[in-house]
């Protein structure tokens, strides 16, 4: 499956940083993390720092798949609205991913700073404003919820926003935390640091089959090698919807580009993330090179071709409904691309094990804040590999 346009912004802007071995011998370890984006990246430096023995596969180059296309906005807010979430999953369990979300942006940021990884990660506020005024009052009500939780809202007037922001709409919610980073770089500094602390890593490896035995897990490989593990941890993105009998997640497709460097726009847009209640909505932020990166335009076709050859029409449609939010923006379209999104019934993401593969967990973060939900990976993992209790566990469950 493609999983993106072949450009994509921060492949061209980063090129490929690391590449790795293939493997060409049979190995042994305690855990195989499947896959290096972004989810692979967190879910073994978790590991390594737990003390494990960690062999980190991908059959294409590090990063490459939804990590290099992603727009890396960092929220809390799950795409379904927190007063829906509670009438799905009860007021206290909604609540709880609510706040999980801005805890796990304080601990990226706290991993990002103390491990000095350069990745362009930026502390930022979020706009959610509502593009009509029948928006507003559903926008709102979620407001309301969000206030009674605490959750570090405040409600701005639509004068407030084009006074702050220049931005027209019909009011919104301002949340305190929210932050922005460049995923792909990210994902190769965390897992070229983890080398050096034991981390074995192949890229461009090419997988025969994998067994699910009760004792441990078999890989085999199309050049006759094996690999021995007592647990496999897949962080495989999109593609491995494909696995299940009974499907998890809807993909589409979603679009994006990006400014010329050094466009005008109000200082203050610097520090914010901004999206809207239109669906599909727009979203858009700068990134630290000095560009303004917008995206939406999702659509439900999701063949490599349709990607590749919808990105400039997109690209148009996505200009037109930043003009409609920000009227005479001089915005030179540098960059675009798209790529494959999934979406999940209640917007949370599958995080453990399957009853269908033994010795197996999965971390897959679907939704517009999917990696967010790969940083929650982290501790649900530890714990679920240590048979410690773990209540997001419950919540991200197959079975659910
Ligand atoms: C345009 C766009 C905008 C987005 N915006 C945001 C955003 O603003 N905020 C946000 O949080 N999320 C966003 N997302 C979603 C985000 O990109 C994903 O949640 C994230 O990249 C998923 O990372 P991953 O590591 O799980 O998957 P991937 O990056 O796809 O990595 C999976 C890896 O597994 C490998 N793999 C797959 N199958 C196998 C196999 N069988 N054997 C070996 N290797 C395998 C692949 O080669 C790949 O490298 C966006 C996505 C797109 C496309």
């Amino acid at each position: 499956m493609r999983l993106r346009t072949y450009e994509s912004f921060w492949l061209l802007k980063n090129g490929l940083l690391y590449s790795y071995p293939s493997a060409q011998q049979n190995l042994t370890t305690d855990t195989v993390v499947l896959g290096g984006g972004i989810t692979g990246a967190l879910i073994s430096d978790a590991l390594i720092s737990e003390g494990y023995k960690v062999l980190l596969l991908d059959k294409n180059d590090i990063a490459s798949g939804s990590t290099a296309a992603t727009t890396s906005m960092l929220q809390y807010e799950i795409d379904v609205p927190l007063y829906q979430l509670s009438n799905k999953i009860g007021e206290e369990a909604a609540a709880t991913c609510y706040q999980c979300g801005i805890d796990a942006i304080l601990e990226l940021e706290a991993l990002v700073k103390q491990r000095k990884i350069d990745c362009g990660f930026q502390k930022k506020d979020s706009l959610f404003f509502a593009h009509t005024a029948a928006a507003s009052k559903s926008l709102y009500k979620e407001f309301e919820a969000r206030k009674k939780h605490r959750l570090g809202v405040k409600w701005l007037s639509a004068a407030a926003i084009k006074k702050l922001y220049g931005i027209k709409s019909h009011g919104g919610i301002l949340s305190e935390t929210a932050a922005s980073v460049d995923a792909y770089k990210l994902a190769h500094e965390l897992i070229r640091s983890n080398t050096q602390k034991g981390l074995q890593v192949y890229d461009q490896v090419d997988i025969k089959k994998i067994h699910h035995n009760d004792k441990g897990i078999l890989i085999e490989l199309v050049n006759g090698c094996s690999i021995k593990s007592k647990k496999i941890i897949y962080c495989t993105g999109y593609e491995t919807v494909r696995m299940f009998r009974k499907p998890v997640a809807d993909l589409h497709s979603t679009f994006a580009c990006v400014s010329e460097q050094g466009i005008l726009i109000n200082e203050k847009l610097n520090r914010l993330l901004v999206w809207n209640t239109r669906n599909p909505y727009l979203y858009l932020r700068t990134t630290d090179d000095g560009r303004l990166l917008v995206g939406g335009a999702d659509s439900k076709y999701t063949s490599a071709t349709y990607l590749q050859k919808n990105k400039e029409q997109k690209s148009k449609d996505l200009m037109k409904q930043l003009q409609e939010a920000m009227p005479g923006i001089h915005f030179i379209n540098d960059i675009n691309w798209a790529g494959i999104f999934g979406s999940t019934k209640d917007g949370l993401p599958y995080i453990g094990p399957h009853p269908d593969f033994k010795n197996s967990f999965f971390v897959l973060g679907f939704g517009g804040n999917g990696i967010t939900f790969s940083v929650q990976g982290r501790k649900i993992i530890t714990d679920l590999l240590q048979d410690q209790p773990n209540e997001l566990a419950s919540f991200y469950r197959f079975d659910r």
